[in-house]
């Protein structure tokens, strides 16, 4: 009687087995699968039939042989279980991803367990290999990053020009200032305005002034090398900020940039709007007590340059 409950109970457990969504496989020894469940079935495409017997590493090539043969090893001699994270390692075996809500991820992120199974005489003679499917937990983490670094860059920049808005970029020049007074390395900065733009607005209206501004921002993008920073600083001011670089080089710099602006022409209505710009240009090369005396020096300069008739550079001595 005791026996047909025992035989009853084992029955249960053996549709447990088969029915649980998680991935059931019990190994030997030498790594043969003796017991392969339907959410192996299903997700390999190998029947139980084809599976059983066969070396886990065969079944799945790409594994890590002596990685994993290790990690059974430990399992089977210490008689502790062991782990894996999807953090750490995305799966232990590629499984395609089937989710539909968690379409966009290419493959199942997988956490798993490994844990000794012993026999009746106390022997540890198999390893029970659990493997839990995560793929939503990772799915949910990537689009909270994306949003993240979509939100960080909003904030970041300006939506007019795309340029780093203010606040952001007189971050750039405080963390520049501190590496300069660190290590003394060379910094200037240019500063620029849009000579009388206020006629731009009033002849044109301030939609097209907004187009001549994003046109200026193209011209500062296309101008300023991989690791300048450039900011829109004001309404038609913008700044940008030169690691590494001296007085001579900046202003080198502010020439090229006054005369791409002077050529440059924004269509509108078949005529053509053309600008100018005045800046100016400073370093750190004297001492300063504060990242703000680079802008305070630079828009001195700046200021020179539309007392001096605009279209010009001025550097700050
Ligand atoms: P100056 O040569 O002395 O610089 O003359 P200016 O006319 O450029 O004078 P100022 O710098 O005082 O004027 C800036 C003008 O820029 C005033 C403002 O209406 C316009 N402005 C500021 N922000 C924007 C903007 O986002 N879009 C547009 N279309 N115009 C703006
Ligand atoms: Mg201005
Ligand atoms: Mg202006």
């Amino acid at each position: 009687m005791n026996e047909r409950i025992d035989i009853k109970e084992l029955h249960w457990l053996l549709a447990v087995t088969q029915n649980i969504d998680v991935g059931i496989v019990v190994l030997d020894r030498d790594l043969q699968v003796q017991v392969w469940n339907t959410f192996m079935e299903n997700r390999s495409g190998v029947i139980p039939f084809e599976a059983i017997g066969k070396s886990f590493f065969e079944l799945f090539p790409e594994l890590n042989r002596a990685w994993f043969s290790k990690k059974v090893d430990n399992v089977i001699t210490l008689g502790t279980p062991a782990f894996t994270i999807w953090e750490q390692r995305p799966y232990l075996v590629r499984f395609k991803n089937y989710q539909p809500i968690t379409g966009q991820e290419e493959f199942m992120y997988q956490n798993t367990s490994l844990f000794p199974l012993r026999g009746t005489n106390n022997q540890i003679s198999h390893t029970c290999l659990v493997i839990y499917d995560v793929t939503d937990v990772a799915a949910n983490r990537h689009q909270l990053l994306n949003a993240n670094r979509q939100l960080q860059k909003l904030s970041s920049t300006d939506r007019l020009t795309g340029l780093n808005n203010r606040g952001h970029w007189e971050e750039a020049l405080k963390q520049e200032y501190a590496r300069h007074s660190r290590y003394g390395s060379q910094t200037s900065l240019v500063m620029l305005d849009i000579d009388h733009f206020k006629h731009v607005n009033d002849s044109w209206g301030h939609q097209v002034g907004d187009q001549v501004l994003q046109a200026m921002a193209e011209v500062v993008r296309a101008q300023v090398r991989g690791a300048d920073i450039a900011g829109r600083y004001g309404g038609e001011e913008f700044v940008v900020l030169l690691p590494d670089t001296d007085k001579e080089g900046a202003r080198i710099f502010a020439e090229r940039l006054r005369t791409a602006v002077e050529a440059l022409e924004v269509k509108h209505e078949g005529q053509s709007i053309r600008c100018t710009i005045s800046l100016g240009v400073a370093d750190l090369s004297k001492p300063s007590n504060g990242y703000k005396a680079l802008i305070e020096w630079a828009d001195q300069a700046l200021y020179q340059s539309k007392k001096n008739g605009r279209n010009r550079v001025t550097v700050h001595d």
